[in-house]
């Protein structure tokens, strides 16, 4: 199998952290006779420097030629002072838009090894293991009418789904579900708000073609306590685009730092595999950042792109053992507990990529027998 993926490191620590799951996919490839083909192109920051906007049309072009598309992370302080439209970040949501992608895929799993970096006693986090759905084109963030009203004193933002909209990433998630602990919890405001109501009732009924997984429905306030009390209840959680975001980060708290979290946004023309975090420009260059999100990402777009639902696995499972050996990127640091080593950004990469290799090593040896 031979896929194209393009790589928009980006700015901060994107290159840093994408250069270590770049090293891995390329890993797996050799391992299993795969090929990844990279197509390094510009985004954010560094492509206003280098051709003064932050998606240059060749950029964009490349975006959608290929298989997938992986990003590192835009923005730098020296563009704060850039009108909106202008600066790095925009060039990352036109980016999203071009692709398409509606359904946000944003997991967050407890490991055991980091149950002492989350602010959540590990008896509440152990073994929790949760997958965000989270419509990403549509609600507050794009329906209008939409306004501020400087004079007036009123500010408008418009939640509006249709019934396809909602069809669509619920599919995603009941069939994701299919493949996990058979779980949907649809999240809205339906007690309040029509749209809501609208969400809740193409949820269930596309819940009846999914007989095999079970559906409950929260409402979105009750639900950020449930994911704080009892996170290990919750498998695939579904929900619009605003609380999507909201609870997405929130849930992020049972895994101990920003800098693991990985994500996918698939559903449209090219998938795009991003970590969560940004360009985290306070430690680029430092050595400092943690590329385990990055590299989860990798292991995202090996299970949603390249259908290696093996190999996503051993680079999870690898990432689990570098953890659980005491290897910790700075921002994992504990403050109790002695038996921890900080590491660097590529020494975290080098370890899991070790790792990985003695994983499909012995795979290979086992299918060999
Ligand atoms: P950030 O995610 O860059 O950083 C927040 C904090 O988390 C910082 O203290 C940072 O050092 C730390 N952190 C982030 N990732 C880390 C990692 N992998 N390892 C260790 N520590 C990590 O968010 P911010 O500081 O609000 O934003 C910085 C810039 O990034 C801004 O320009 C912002 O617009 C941009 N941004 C981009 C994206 C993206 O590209 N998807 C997302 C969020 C923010």
């Amino acid at each position: 199998m031979k896929m194209k993926v393009t790589l928009l490191a980006g700015d901060g620590i994107g290159p840093e952290v994408t250069r270590e799951a770049k090293q891995v996919l390329e890993s797996v490839g050799q391992l299993n006779g795969h090929s990844f083909e990279f197509v390094e192109m510009p985004i954010g920051g560094v492509a206003i420097r280098q051709h003064g906007s932050p998606l240059p049309a060749q950029t964009l072009e490349a975006a959608l030629d290929s298989d997938a598309v992986l990003l590192g992370a835009v923005g730098g302080n020296e563009f704060n002072s850039l009108p909106a439209d202008k600066r790095p970040e925009a060039g990352l949501l036109q980016l999203r838009q071009a692709l398409g992608g509606y359904a946000n895929l944003r997991p967050s799993v407890a490991y055991s090894a980091l149950s002492d970096t989350s602010p959540l006693r590990p008896e509440v986090t152990d073994g929790a293991d949760i997958l965000f759905v989270r419509e990403l084109l549509g609600g507050l963030y794009f329906a209008h009418p939409r306004s501020w009203d400087r004079e007036g004193g009123v500010g408008l933002n418009t939640m509006r789904y249709t019934r396809d909209e909602v069809v669509r990433v619920a599919r995603i998630a009941f069939h994701l579900a299919q493949k996990r602990r058979k779980k949907v919890t649809s999240v809205d405001k339906a007690n309040v708000l029509e749209v809501s109501q609208l969400w809740r009732s193409t949820v269930t009924e596309v819940a009846a073609q999914y007989p095999d997984v079970a559906l409950d429905h929260q409402y979105v306030d009750a639900c950020a306590m449930h994911l704080m009390n009892t996170p290990r209840n919750f498998d695939v959680v579904l929900t619009e685009n605003l609380f999507g975001d909201i609870l997405s980060d929130e849930a992020a708290v049972i895994t101990g730092s920003l800098g693991m979290l990985p994500s996918a946004t698939i559903g449209g023309k090219v998938n795009l595999y991003e970590p969560v975090h940004g360009s985290a420009p306070d430690i680029a260059g430092t050595g400092k950042a943690n590329p385990l999100g990055a590299i989860l990402t990798a292991a995202m777009l090996l299970r949603h792109s390249a259908n290696l639902e093996q190999d996503a696995v051993a680079v999870e499972t690898a990432v689990g053992r570098v953890l659980a050996r005491g290897l910790r990127t700075a921002d994992l640091a504990r403050t109790r507990g002695l038996n921890q080593q900080i590491v660097t950004t590529r020494e975290m990469g080098r370890a899991v990529f070790e790792e990985l290799n003695e994983i499909i090593d012995r795979r290979q040896a086992l299918h060999a027998v």
